[in-house]
Parts: structure tokens; sequence; C-alpha cells
């Protein structure tokens, strides 16, 4: 199973991305994570990359395509890959296009988590991090999680901000890319969107990003279990 994965920062995508990754048992491929990986490590990838994302920027087309594509041949990927975060502009659609067809490899699913974009950066900006557990979710900005005073609503502990979630001006940067019908990310999901409307190749699965994380598990657990793929 081929999957693409999209959604705004903000949107739950990396949550739901682990939740997809089990059902169907594929690595999840994600191309920040690869970036950041690189960059801790101060490999000369990490190095080009690293210009471009601390200006909250695409890394170029000719660093990120070539990367990706080496990573979908690695053997795990033989039965299938869960990709987040790539194709994020046209110009990368049409390239992942071309060489899977090149393969004979499709894309079974395209993923869509929808969400507005004040919704999602809102939610990014009253993010707060348990220091004593990943996986508790607090955030100022959604009753429903909202931390118990300045504490984690799970187990007290203490909270911390991301830095990257602080600074607007680099989250509108990074969603002005994702929101641009264009060439950005919007561009690139319509691109395959499109391809679905040939032949219904890829399925396409959109979900209501704005409920809470069971919420939105349950929607896309249940329209994916409901796909009758080609
Ligand atoms: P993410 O963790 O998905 O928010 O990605 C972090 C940063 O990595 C982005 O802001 C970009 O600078 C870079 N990046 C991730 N995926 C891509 C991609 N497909 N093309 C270019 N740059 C990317």
């Amino acid at each position: 199973m081929n999957v693409l994965f999209f959604g705004p920062n903000g949107s739950g995508k990396g949550t739901q991305g682990a939740i997809i990754k089990e059902k169907y048992g594929v690595p999840h491929i994600e191309t920040g994570a690869i970036f950041r990986e690189n960059i801790s490590k101060g490999t000369e990838l990490g190095n080009k990359a690293k210009v471009s994302i601390d200006k909250g920027e695409l890394v170029p087309d000719d660093v990120t395509i070539p990367m990706v594509l080496d990573r979908l041949k690695e053997a795990d990927c033989a039965s299938g890959w869960l990709l987040d975060g790539f194709p994020r502009n046209l110009n990368q659609a049409v390239k992942l296009n071309e060489a899977l067809a090149k393969e004979g490899i499709r894309v079974d699913v395209l993923i869509e988590i929808i969400l507005e974009r004040e919704i999602a950066k809102k939610r990014i900006m009253g993010r707060r991090l348990c220091v004593n557990d990943n996986n508790h979710p607090n955030n100022v900005n959604i009753e429903a999680i909202k931390p118990d005073g300045d504490k984690c609503r799970i187990c007290g502990g203490e909270l911390r901000k991301r830095d990257d979630d602080q600074d607007e001006t680099a989250i509108d940067q990074r969603h002005g890319i994702y929101y641009d019908y264009k060439s950005g990310t919007r561009a690139a999901i319509k691109y395959f969107k499109d391809l679905s409307k040939r032949n219904g190749i890829p399925a396409v699965v959109e979900v209501d990003g704005r409920g809470s994380v069971e919420e939105v598990t349950k929607e896309l657990m249940e329209k994916l279990g409901n796909l009758s793929l080609k």
C-alpha cells in the first residue's frame, strides 16, 4: 500500500500518521524528519537543508526530490510506504508521479486532513509539550485539552513551548507554502486528485481536521476501512 499523506502544520498529521503507519505496517517516511536527522548528524545533506529550514523555506527540489526517490527504493519500501511532507509543491508532485510510473509503481491512497489556515495557526501557537511525555497533548487554545493551569493536564508535569511554534513569521511562511493553490502543496494535492478523477487511482480520503484527535482518527479509520481499492 502506497500512501501520500497531506495536512497543514498544526492539523495533527504527526499523530494520525503514526496510527496509519500501524494500520498498514509500512514505513512512515517524513521528509522533515529525514532533514532534521541529517542536520543533527552534521551530514552534507543536513548542512544544505539547514539554510532553507531555518528560514521556513522549502529545501531546493534538486536536493529533496532525489533524496525521496532514493529512500523509496530502499528494501523496507518494497511492500509499501507512507509518504508525509512530500510532495510539497507542484514540481515535486509531477516528478514523483513520473518516477513512480517509470517503475510501474502507483500511489494507492491520498489522505488529506483539511483544516483552515487560521485554525491551524492557533493550534500551533497554543501547543504545549509535557516534559514527561510527548504523547500528553496540551493546548491552551483547545478547550478539550487545556492544561491544568500551567501544568500538564494528564500528569501535572512541567510544560514547555517549542521555539518554532511561537515564531509567527515562520508559521506563516510554512502555511503560505501549504495553502498555495498555484504551485505549492495545495497544487500538488490537486495534481494527484486530478489523476484520481480519471480512473479512481489514487483513492482519495479527506478528513475534517477540526475535531479532537480521537474524532479525526475515527473518521480516518472509517473512511480507510470503506475503501474499495482498484
Ligand atoms: P516538516 O517537519 O514537515 O514541517 O518540515 C520541516 C522543514 O523541512 C520544512 O519547513 C522545509 O524547510 C523542509 N522540508 C520538509 N519536506 C520538504 C519537501 N518535500 N520539500 C522541501 N523542503 C521540505
